[in-house]
């Protein structure tokens, strides 16, 4: 019987305490440490190894985007970047290279934020896939895309043969 007591003070006096603080001590470390870029264990950097297929092969996430002004901005800005991005890809990429471009841009027909033209985006690349073999072949593919939009949209087409004057690479000196 005062073996039981003994056990039940023990417990309730050192083990419960301890116990309490450890853990309180812990979360504690844990808030301090957390970095809002750090999110290896979740997130793979080495993205185009591990990238779930699933998440990059999604339906569009945006809602419809209303604003027509901002609809223009946000296509000018986008088109920038995508034939920039083609402009400098590698003229001859590794497997892991043309993988990150081909998961990028299939992303960013589920990401764009104007979610009517990323249904119409989505698509596009279900007839016409990213080629991604080389800067040619991907900097070709991205005007092609781009002109099927023009298209739909009543707007001039570009001539393609033209991309690589009016996307510079920059591949020169500072590269
Ligand atoms: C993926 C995507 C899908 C879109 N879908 C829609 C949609 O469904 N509905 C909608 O209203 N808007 C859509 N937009 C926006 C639309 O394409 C235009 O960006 C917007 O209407 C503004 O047009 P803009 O005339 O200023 O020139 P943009 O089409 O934005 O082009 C910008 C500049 O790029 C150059 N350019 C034009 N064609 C090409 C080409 N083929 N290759 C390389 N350079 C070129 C020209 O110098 C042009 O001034 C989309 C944009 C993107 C990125």
């Amino acid at each position: 019987m005062r073996g039981i007591v003994g056990l039940t003070v023990i417990t309730f006096l050192v083990i419960i305490p301890t116990l309490v603080y450890f853990n309180s001590s812990l979360n504690s470390r844990y808030q301090e440490n957390i970095n809002p870029l750090d999110y290896t264990e979740e997130f793979p950097t080495h993205l185009s190894e591990n990238v779930d297929q699933n998440s990059v092969h999604g339906e569009v996430i945006m809602p419809k985007l209303g604003n027509a002004t901002i609809k223009a901005e946000l296509g000018r800005s986008s088109w920038k970047l995508l034939h920039t991005m083609m402009a400098r890809f590698p003229e001859r990429p590794t497997k892991d290279q043309k993988t990150a471009l081909r998961s990028f841009i299939y992303l960013f027909s589920r990401l764009y934020p104007c979610g009517e033209c990323a249904k119409e985006f989505q698509m596009i690349l279900e007839k016409h896939p990213p080629q991604v073999s080389s800067r040619e072949a991907a900097s070709q593919w991205a005007c092609a895309v781009h002109n099927i939009v023009n298209r739909r949209l009543l707007k001039e087409e570009f001539d393609c043969s033209t991309i690589a004057d009016r996307y510079k690479c920059g591949c020169a000196a500072e590269s």
